[in-house]
């Protein structure tokens, strides 16, 4: 594999050269050298909404195990299993001192397929609890009563919208049409036609733009401006969603727990997650701050066309830079990546959680994705395979071993659990997949 390049913070300007010419760099973040020494704890609102996610999304489970018969063996709860994954470590570079490789299966999540299914989910429960306590249709504890005549009738005079590269308008379209309301999903030009199609069959509404993901998020908020009925989730700037996606750092503790897994100082946790606008890796990180400290260390992952974080991290305070000022397309298989502009809350909580961030480009992504199908069976989406070029970037190249001597002067590198966000997959047709798999079996390391 191609030598990867190191870059700080005080290299700023090589970074964002390598970012305009679209090289695979690591950036590896100043505070990674300094967390484990004094780790600022995140402020108590965000583990307060963290805590209040998990808590709406119990008391919704109920209803969801009514509205989705998916969710009826898990009793609602929308969740993904922790896999072990040694087959495909041997092929990332990664030898038994590399320590060992899980994988958050999210692709598997039920109802949307996506990581989206628990910001998106969530998001929309927020708002369906406030219509349903200022309605009265909520007099105890019981939320399956929401799945009634009356509350649909309530529901159905609100609308939700949502703008979107797919899989979060997938996510929002589907929860918010079973539960009764009128949705609206504004597109991007990158996303792919099955998703669109898939959500028109739930009856949402799907308005195409030809402009990019940006630009079906501003049209989707400006249409919801004057209407109080109306309700935008905001993919650029919403709290709900990032909790959501947050709340699944817990399930991933119990399970890493089950599993024997030992997470400390001495046995760090290393966490990969595809990002674009990093409203979801930044859920990822700051429940990871929350649950393990700085036991836990995060990198995001974008690609070379849309690294929009990390132009983001790099840019002046006030200042909120497009990749296309730097040259980029914007173009990229990963249409879930596929972000000109990073959300500023997102970057902003996740600025003191993250170790780095790391790009690469379509044809790996795709080699990447063709080998976690042939060597673990996993069906991916591209976007969600590009957290296996975590461990081998930070565990087998010159760049990440000098980030870990720094960074991890206790744990050593075997003693580490690297884990992978897999993050959608699992609604992608399969002749999708099938076209995926032979465009990525030929690529060669
Ligand atoms: C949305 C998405 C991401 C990244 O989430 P952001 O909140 O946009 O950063 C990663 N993978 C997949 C498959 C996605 O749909």
């Amino acid at each position: 594999m191609p030598e990867i390049e190191t870059v700080t913070d005080d290299a700023a300007k090589s970074v964002q050269r390598a970012i305009r010419e679209a090289r695979r760099i690591l950036w590896i973040n100043p505070v990674a050298y300094s967390r484990s020494a004094a780790q600022q704890a995140p402020e108590a609102e965000l583990i307060e909404g963290i805590a209040d996610a998990r808590n709406r999304m119990a008391r919704f489970a109920p209803l969801l195990a009514k509205l989705f018969p998916e969710l009826t063996p898990s009793g609602g709860r929308i969740g993904s299993p922790l896999i072990s994954v040694d087959g495909i470590a041997e092929h990332l570079n990664m030898s038994s001192e590399h320590g060992r490789l899980f994988v958050k299966a999210d692709h598997e999540l039920a109802v949307a397929g996506s990581i989206k299914a628990r910001g998106g989910s969530h998001a929309v429960m927020e708002i369906a609890e406030r219509i349903a306590l200022e309605n009265g249709l909520l007099d105890g504890s019981d939320y399956a009563v929401l799945d009634s005549e009356r509350a649909r009738a309530v529901f159905s005079h609100h609308s939700i919208s949502v703008g979107s590269t797919g899989n979060l308008g997938l996510s929002v379209g589907i929860f918010a049409s079973q539960l009764g309301f009128s949705t609206t999903v504004h597109m991007s030009d990158a996303a792919k036609l099955w998703k669109k199609a898939l959500l028109r069959k739930f009856g949402a509404t799907v308005i195409e733009h030809d402009g990019d993901y940006e630009e079906a998020v501003a049209a989707g908020r400006s249409a919801a401006l004057h209407d109080t009925n109306a309700h935008f989730i905001d993919d650029e700037n919403s709290l709900p969603l990032l909790f959501g996606y947050a709340t699944a750092i817990q399930e991933l503790a119990e399970q890493l727990q089950t599993a024997g897994v030992l997470i400390d100082k001495d046995h760090p946790l290393v966490v990969y997650v595809p990002c674009g606008v990093g409203g979801a890796p930044a859920g990822i990180a700051l429940g990871l701050a929350v649950t393990f400290g700085p036991a836990a260390r995060c990198f995001f992952v974008e690609p070379v066309q849309a690294p929009c974080v990390l132009n983001q991290m790099l840019a002046k305070p006030d200042s909120h830079p497009s990749i296309y000022d730097a040259g980029l397309s914007g173009r990229t298989e990963a249409d879930g990546l596929a972000v000109p502009r990073a959300s500023l809350l997102a970057t902003a909580i996740a600025r003191p959680y993250i170790d780095g961030i790391l790009t690469l480009d379509d044809a790996e992504m795709l080699r990447l994705l063709a080998l976690a199908h042939d060597t673990e069976g996993l069906q991916l989406e591209p976007s969600a395979a590009a957290g296996f070029a975590g461990p081998s970037v930070v565990g087998a190249t010159l760049a990440g071993r000098d980030y870990w001597e720094k960074a991890h002067p206790t744990g050593s590198l075997h003693n580490t659990t690297h884990l992978v966000w897999t993050t959608g997959g699992r609604l992608l047709p399969a002749g999708e997949h099938a076209q995926m798999l032979e465009r990525g079996r030929p690529i060669q390391a």
